[in-house]
């Protein structure tokens, strides 16, 4: 469960989220729907503890992320992608983050095959296609077996196979019970993908429903 509240975020004269309000449930595909620039990034962002909110809050399962006795293992996140060391292997990626974070090392194995990484989790990281960044960043969030999950623009530049399948491990994560919310500037893609939709312009609320009746009303 993911609670936002009064969410709001100030970057000098720019209101990049502005008093922003809604839950995540669980079992539920989530979908973050807004232009770029709205403010998408920013909120997750804050609901994951890396910016700190002008004011408002931002729980998980009922705490603020800082508070998490085990954050990895509660909420896992597919942000930019940020700092993957390209002379690693992705196996060697995600050994280290299993590491560092108290996670079994089993786990790495059973997230490689979770995402079809494959035999590409032994190959150095530079050589990856954007697909198999997307998939080794999956894995990534995946490690601790989270029950929170947040994807930020998964679907950028992967293929129709790559669009295919994180739209169906998305679905299978829901059906676990996991909460899933998942950021897209396109309605196209998030109509095929999410059960309800959070809708957002200029860092404010425009429209939190199902996907259906947000659909019916356009
Ligand atoms: P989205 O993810 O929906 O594309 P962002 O959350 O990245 O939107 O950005 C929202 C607004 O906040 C934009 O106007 C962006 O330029 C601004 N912004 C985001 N991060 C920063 C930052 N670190 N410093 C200044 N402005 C920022
Ligand atoms: P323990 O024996 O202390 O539970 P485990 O190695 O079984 O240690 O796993 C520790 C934690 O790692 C689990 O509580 C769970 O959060 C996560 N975990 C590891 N492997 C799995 C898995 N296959 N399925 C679900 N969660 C797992």
């Amino acid at each position: 469960m993911i609670e936002v509240r009064g969410l709001t975020k100030r970057y000098g004269d720019v209101l990049a989220v502005d008093d922003l309000s809604f839950d995540v449930a669980p079992g539920t595909v989530t979908g973050f729907l807004g232009p770029n620039g709205a403010g998408k990034s920013t909120t997750m962002r804050m609901v994951l503890g890396l910016d700190r909110p002008t004011s408002g809050t931002a729980l998980v399962n009922g705490r603020p992320f800082a508070s998490l006795a085990e954050p990895l293992r509660e909420v896992g996140a597919l942000l930019d992608p940020g700092s993957v060391h390209p002379g690693r292997t992705g196996r060697s990626h995600l050994r280290i983050a299993a590491r560092s974070n108290g996670i079994p090392q089993r786990r790495v194995d059973e997230v490689i095959d979770q995402v079809g990484l494959g035999r590409a989790a032994r190959r150095r990281i530079r050589g990856y296609s954007l697909g198999m960044r997307q998939r080794l960043g999956i894995a990534a969030a995946l490690l601790g077996n989270p029950r929170v999950l947040l994807f930020d623009e998964p679907v950028n530049g992967l293929d129709l196979d790559g669009v295919r399948w994180i739209r169906g491990l998305l679905r299978r994560l829901a059906d676990e019970g996991r909460t899933v919310l998942v950021s897209s500037h396109l309605l196209s893609e998030m109509q095929q993908t999410a059960d309800r939709l959070v809708v957002i312009g200029r860092g404010r609320l425009i429209a939190d429903a199902t996907t259906e009746e947000i659909l019916r009303g356009l």
